[in-house]
């Protein structure tokens, strides 16, 4: 079932800095092609999730550094938002804490280890990815959800579709959890995939979390829904979210600000409204829209 998943991932990630714009996190996730491990590479230990930045310098092209110099802290189990212009930098930061990519120079540390000592799969396997663009295969909606994790009872499986509020979906289809769903089966919304993605991540149960938010509009129910799921699954996680909705900024413990000039502001919703610098703008422009 996976082979032909794994070979589809490798050969996208044979171009991952010439193709603009790639962001198939899960993808990744699961490919061997990229980075490689170092010999000496250790298993990484259970993490906390403390992440912390030091100078670090990142480009996807020689001389053309998209991160330069960027100093970060981030403590275990708060929730970051990362607001900014669009193509400031603000998925480059959370990719290069999986390591999709390598920096080329500073450190990213996570408990104070750094990530290029650790063992990819052993790093990778502690962080979870929530994005708009979720990755579903032909077969039933257990098994899309259990690829969270390959282990997971059927209990299991539906209490993490309660907690990604799938289950008024799920009893509403005659067939339930043993729903074919893809190319010849049920055809799902674009909110009610990322339910699936959710109840996957609740399923992994990582201490790092990243959330790539939908900039697609979801009809406001369905966004209440997620990001009533999205909270929950935040909770005790450090959580990194791409910022798009006002309602996650808000409930953010601290609100860091990229632009093409790196890191300019950080602080709490109130503290940079206060402040009526970049964040006071770019908040305006989205309430008035
Ligand atoms: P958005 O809000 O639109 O998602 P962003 O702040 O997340 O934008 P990034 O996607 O991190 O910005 O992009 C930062 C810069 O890096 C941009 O100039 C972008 O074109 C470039 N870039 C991003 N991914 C790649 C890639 N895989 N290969 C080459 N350049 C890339």
């Amino acid at each position: 079932l996976f082979k032909p998943i794994e070979k589809i991932s490798a050969i996208l990630e044979l171009y991952p800095r010439g193709m603009a714009g790639f962001k198939r996190f899960t993808d990744m996730m699961d490919t061997e092609v990229d980075v490689v491990d170092r010999d000496d590479a250790k298993e990484a230990p259970v993490l906390d999730g403390s992440i912390s930045f030091n100078d670090v310098t990142f480009g996807y092209e020689e001389n053309r550094p998209v991160l330069s110099n960027v100093n970060l802290t981030i403590p275990a189990g708060k929730t970051i938002a990362f607001v900014g212009p669009s193509g400031a930098g603000k998925t480059t930061i959370s990719s290069l804490i999986p390591r999709f990519y390598d920096i080329d120079s500073g450190s990213i540390t996570i408990n104070g280890m750094n990530i290029q000592e650790m063992t990819k799969k052993s790093l990778r396997s502690q962080i979870g990815i929530v994005q708009q663009d979720v990755f579903l295969f032909s077969g039933t909606l257990r098994e899309n959800i259990r690829y969270g994790n390959l282990n997971a009872s059927d209990e299991e499986i539906e209490h993490a579709a309660r907690l990604a509020n799938l289950e008024a979906l799920i009893e509403s289809l005659p067939q339930g959890y043993d729903t074919q769903i893809g190319q010849r089966g049920l055809k799902l919304s674009g909110g009610q995939k990322q339910r699936i993605a959710i109840a996957r991540t609740f399923l992994k149960n990582p201490p790092i979390l990243i959330l790539d938010e939908a900039t697609s509009a979801l009809d406001t129910e369905t966004e209440a829904m997620i990001q009533q799921s999205l909270q929950e699954l935040a909770v005790n996680r450090t959580t990194l979210v791409i910022a798009h909705r006002l309602a996650t900024i808000r409930h953010a413990d601290r609100i860091v600000v990229v632009t093409k000039d790196g890191i300019v502001e950080q602080g709490t919703y109130d503290e940079l409204i206060a402040k009526n610098g970049a964040f006071a703008s770019l908040n305006s422009i989205q309430i008035n829209q």
